[in-house]
């Protein structure tokens, strides 16, 4: 198994996993044109694609997914909820009425199989109508994908604790999300229950599932105006020094990570 993060913040994330010969397209926060883009720059064609599975309803998952899977005819899997709020909201001009291969499923789903992979659904406490985060299993190793959480819960931490691999949100630093340039609304969304991970819940959550064989960490989903990649490294670091750490960025992609 392997995967590559296309893109990740605020304006847009997707994440490709694949495993013999399965293609999974993790949400598409990007308009068509770009995500064939960050597409092609891992050689891989739309076309190719075994399915896109969506987290939740927020344009910087699912704006750019309605129009990539009428035009290639793929099939989309999302939680009733998330597909009832993007029909009605972000993926209404795109067609996401008119996506032809819908498979829903409930948050609460044991196990998704998806060609070679299994995903394991995580419901996760955020701002959305039934958002989930997934392991994906295949070959014998886990990748677990979190993004787009206010709080860590015990959930959580049982479904990412066997994982080869961790894609983890390391969305702000409360002080600059404190002195930024947020208004205070927007502040208290992003940093509540049911916004995003601080660096320090990231780290409390790695500390609670780090084990001998995780051996990459990616973190993602970091705010541009609240978070500096110095600050997310000295935070991760403190649970531990051997890891292989690297941090996903918006504007490119990280290429093929193996499992
Ligand atoms: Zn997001
Ligand atoms: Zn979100």
């Amino acid at each position: 198994m392997r995967f590559a993060v296309l893109g990740s913040g605020s304006r847009g994330n997707a994440t490709l996993v694949e495993c013999d010969g399965t293609r999974v397209l993790l949400d598409c926060g990007f308009p068509l044109r770009d995500i064939e883009q960050r597409l092609a720059a891992i050689d891989v064609r739309p076309d190719e694609l075994t399915a896109v599975v969506v987290t939740h309803e927020h344009g910087d998952h699912v704006a750019g997914v309605p129009r990539l899977a009428r035009r290639y005819g793929l099939e989309v899997w999302a939680t009733p909820g998330t597909w009832k709020v993007t029909c009605a909201s972000v993926g209404r001009r795109a067609g996401a009425e008119d996506v032809q291969r819908l498979r829903l499923f409930p948050s609460h789903a044991r196990r998704l199989r998806i060609g070679a992979l299994t995903l394991h659904p995580i419901p996760v406490p955020h701002d959305a109508r039934e958002p989930c985060q997934f392991v994906f299993e295949g070959d014998g190793r886990r990748l677990g994908v979190l993004t787009d959480a206010g709080t860590v819960t015990p959930r959580m931490c049982d479904a990412l604790r066997e994982c080869d691999a961790l894609l983890l949100e390391a969305n702000h630093d409360p002080e600059l999300l404190r002195s930024g340039p947020y208004p205070p609304s927007l502040q208290r969304r992003v940093g509540g229950a049911f916004g995003h991970l601080s660096n320090a819940q990231a780290a409390a959550l790695l500390e609670r599932v780090h084990h001998r064989r995780l051996g990459k960490l990616l973190l993602s989903h970091l705010s541009q105006q609240n978070n500096r990649p110095d600050l997310v490294r000295s935070a991760m670091r403190g649970v531990s020094s051997d890891l292989d750490i690297s941090i996903a960025e918006q504007d490119s992609g990280t290429g093929w990570i193996g499992v």
